[in-house]
């Protein structure tokens, strides 16, 4: 699937950066347009294989929005006749879609990224994605009240919105700095293959993936997430009937970007690795245990021809948003917006909230 991307934000920029990376460097030639937007200069600077935009200059003097998401709508809603005239040329004819790509718990993008979305729907027929981040369990209320509010409204404009969350797709024990470093890293390697799946790839393998097949899986719009195991080939055709069908359960149990979003409307499985590696059996069987185990009446399939030693499964699964795991990040980010709202109020049990009467010491 040929593909635009769009990051906004701090996050959004280095991971679509990261993403523009792995794809050049692995030949598969799937990203056509790679640009980054944000109100803060020096996240942007920091950038070198994206094309990039500051944003609200008049207002904050590229200097960002702090946490401050509302401010970040309305500077994106200000500058985004500008914004679209730059993305003309890269958003080529090519592209089969386009992702907009935010870390929903910040500003800029959390603020930014709906907005954005919403007026690329007006110009654009091709399918208009979010790939969001959600903030970690641990992160700060301002965090996920933010995240909330940016993530109701962008799953209201997106084509379909995929979710990252903070706390999957990292090792335990890391500092949050590295942690993101590895979360970027393995959302580029993993949204790479999915976009890369959908390329035509000639003279190999028996089911390639079409982009149809992606669009479809992503047709009910909604939250999507997306899961990724692999395992070593072998030489030996039983043992990779066997990975095929570990590595295809590991990327839906524990190797989900939204952990515990098992069930959904449609999935798309992928399985990726030398076309003599793969075995028709092993696929079918997966195929038909994803169908269960998903309860979702529409799982497709296709192999991704990849010269590799490994044989790897991808899991796109849409339509997640009853999963347990989203209730529980909107009820925390209900209880964040409360005790957000309660801040900004001043707590009425506190003599000296909001004081001009400021402490000696
Ligand atoms: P913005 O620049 O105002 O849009 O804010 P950020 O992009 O920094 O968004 C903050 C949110 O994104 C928080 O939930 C952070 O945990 C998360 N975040 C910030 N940087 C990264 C990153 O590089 N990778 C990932 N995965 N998350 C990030």
């Amino acid at each position: 699937m040929k593909v635009a991307l769009i990051g906004i934000g701090q996050a959004g920029g280095k991971v679509v950066e990261r993403l523009t990376k792995f794809d050049a460097e692995m030949d598969f030639d799937a990203v056509q347009g790679a640009f980054a937007i944000n109100s803060a200069t020096p996240d942007l600077q920091s950038l070198e294989h994206v094309e990039t935009h500051l944003i609200g200059a008049d207002r904050v003097n590229g200097h960002g929005v702090g946490g401050d998401n509302e401010l970040g709508a309305e500077i994106m809603q200000s500058d985004v006749q500008e914004v679209l005239g730059d993305l003309d040329g890269h958003v080529t004819s090519r592209s089969e879609a386009i992702f907009v790509v935010a870390g929903l718990g910040g500003g800029t993008g959390s603020g930014g990224a709906p907005v954005l979305v919403h007026h690329l729907q007006q110009v654009y027929d091709i399918p208009v994605y979010a790939l969001g981040i959600l903030p970690g369990r641990n992160e700060g209320s301002l965090y996920q009240a933010n995240a909330g509010r940016s993530l109701k409204t962008i799953v209201r404009e997106a084509d379909a919105t995929i979710l990252v969350d903070n706390d999957a797709w990292h090792s335990q024990g890391e500092s949050v700095e590295s942690g993101f470093e590895s979360i970027n890293q393995n959302i580029a390697q993993r949204f790479g293959l999915l976009f890369a799946s959908g390329e035509a790839v000639e003279g190999v393998g028996e089911s390639v993936v079409d982009s149809s097949e992606v669009i479809n899986t992503l047709r009910q719009g909604g939250i999507a997430a997306l899961g990724y195991a692999s395992a070593p080939a072998s030489d030996d055709s039983t043992q990779n009937i066997r990975s095929v069908m570990s590595v295809s359960r590991q990327a839906l149990l524990t190797g989900t970007s939204l952990p515990e979003a098992r069930v959904g409307d449609a999935a798309l499985l992928v399985i990726a690795g030398k076309p003599e590696t793969i075995p028709r059996k092993g696929v079918e069987k997966a195929r038909r245990w994803l169908e269960d185990e998903t309860e979702s009446m529409q799982v497709r399939g296709g192999d991704f021809p990849l010269d590799s030693d490994r044989i790897a499964a991808l899991v796109l699964l849409g339509g997640v948003e009853r999963s347990d795991r989203i209730q529980e990040f909107l009820d925390r980010a209900r209880a964040a917006q409360r005790v957000e709202d309660e801040k900004a109020a001043g707590d009425p049990a506190d003599a000296f909230a909001n004081d001009e009467l400021e402490n000696l010491f």
